[in-house]
């Protein structure tokens, strides 16, 4: 058993397992002299990047460095600081207008912090245009201005963009770490937030999403249980359909209401009649250019959602490896043991690492955009639990 994990204090209260990545934003907090103008977080997704991005923006403006409890320290973290401004896109990429908009701001003094921060999420998404504009105001920095960048890792950002700032790792935190954030701030039972932590692999949001939402457990729990369920290929096709289903109905859930919502307020803004059975052209092409950007989101989220499923469906594969070989590294599916143990008798460890290559390829053919189905259906086929075993 390893000890309950110490939680960091003060404004870094909700960084979890980076204690050394604290260590050295609270240095760089404590001498201004040794202050850069421009960080790069980095992390794997769910580790909290952008929470430890805020954490800093509190610290800088802190008259204690980072207590937690002052006005500077949670208008920081709560995103309303009149010197803190935050950049989060949903959108496929950052564009040269908002980038420009941004490095407008960022030549202006703070207005009552001892900073003017600016924390770009998404950094990934700066386009190389974007990030060109950008790049002019990390070579000309503006006096107590400061860029927190957020990405996932060092190669997914301009290389220029990343020789100009300094580069902060943040790790995959730990199980028991997560799962404590998780107790101590959203109230969640020790023993959900464990289940949540350990089936999330640690990702802080969907750590979350499985500890407060049945519904998402329930299309975990269906997807885990694909793996014993391919016996022939009609299983495959049907499975590989189950796959793209779970992750559309999670779309559904996440953004439906909210597209609804934007078409709305749009309609508003032009000052157009919704219940119109036609609109004015100019409303029209506003309406058109709506659709299609939340089009492509959707397909984004979809393609998200089903990389997060195969995510889910190899560590079985992983597990009943772990099983095999009597390691005594914990399950990530703990909660689904009798599918592991399945998993583990029918597969030789061959096959298990075949099939978790197959579900990696599949991950890889997404990403690269073939349509999902058809990469679902080929990783299906090969994931036919074998017979006789
Ligand atoms: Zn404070």
């Amino acid at each position: 058993m390893t000890s309950p994990p110490v939680a960091a204090r003060g404004v870094w209260r909700d960084v979890v397992g980076q204690p050394e990545t604290i260590a050295a934003l609270e240095r760089a907090v404590a001498d201004p002299a040794s202050m850069t103008h421009a960080w790069l977080f980095t992390g794997p997704p769910g580790s909290g990047r952008s929470v430890a991005a805020r954490a800093f923006a509190g610290a800088l403006q802190c008259p204690d460095g980072g207590c937690g409890e002052c006005r500077e320290c949670r208008t920081a973290l709560d995103g309303t600081h009149a010197d803190v401004d935050v950049l989060s896109t949903e959108a496929l990429s950052i564009g040269v207008a908002q980038t420009r908009d941004l490095v407008q701001l960022a030549g202006r003094s703070p207005s009552i912090g001892r900073y003017r921060v600016i924390l770009v999420e998404d950094a990934d998404r700066l386009t190389e245009q974007s990030g060109n504009v950008l790049l002019k105001a990390l070579e000309e920095p503006t006096p107590r201005t400061v860029w927190l960048l957020c990405a996932p890792s060092l190669e997914d950002v301009l290389i220029t963009v990343r020789s100009r700032s300094r580069h902060v790792r943040l790790r995959t935190p730990p199980v028991a770490e997560v799962a404590g954030l998780l107790n101590r701030r959203d109230g969640i039972d020790l023993g959900m937030a464990t289940y949540a932590a350990r089936a999330a692999q640690s990702h802080i949001g969907l750590a979350k999403r499985l500890a407060t939402d049945e519904g998402a457990r329930i299309r975990r729990r269906d997807t885990i249980g694909l793996a014993v369920r391919i016996r022939g290929v009609s299983d495959a096709v049907g499975a590989a359909a189950d796959l793209l289903q779970i992750a559309e109905q999670e779309r559904d859930r996440s953004l439906e209401a909210r597209s609804t919502h934007e078409r709305e307020r749009l309609l508003e803004t032009l000052g157009a009649d919704p219940a119109a059975r036609t609109q004015p052209p100019h409303v029209r092409a506003q309406i058109n250019a709506l659709a299609k950007e939340q089009k492509t989101r959707a397909t984004r989220f979809t393609r998200d959602m089903v990389d997060r499923a195969l995510v889910d469906l190899m560590s079985v594969y992983r597990d009943a490896l772990v099983l095999r070989a009597g390691s005594p590294v914990g399950l990530v599916n703990e909660d689904a043991r009798p599918v592991v143990e399945e998993v583990a008798t029918a597969f030789t460890a061959e096959g298990l690492l075949r099939a978790m290559e197959a579900i990696a390829t599949a991950r890889e053919r997404i990403e690269a955009n073939v349509a999902p189905l058809l990469a679902l259906e080929a990783m299906a086929v090969a994931l036919r639990v074998p017979a006789g075993r």
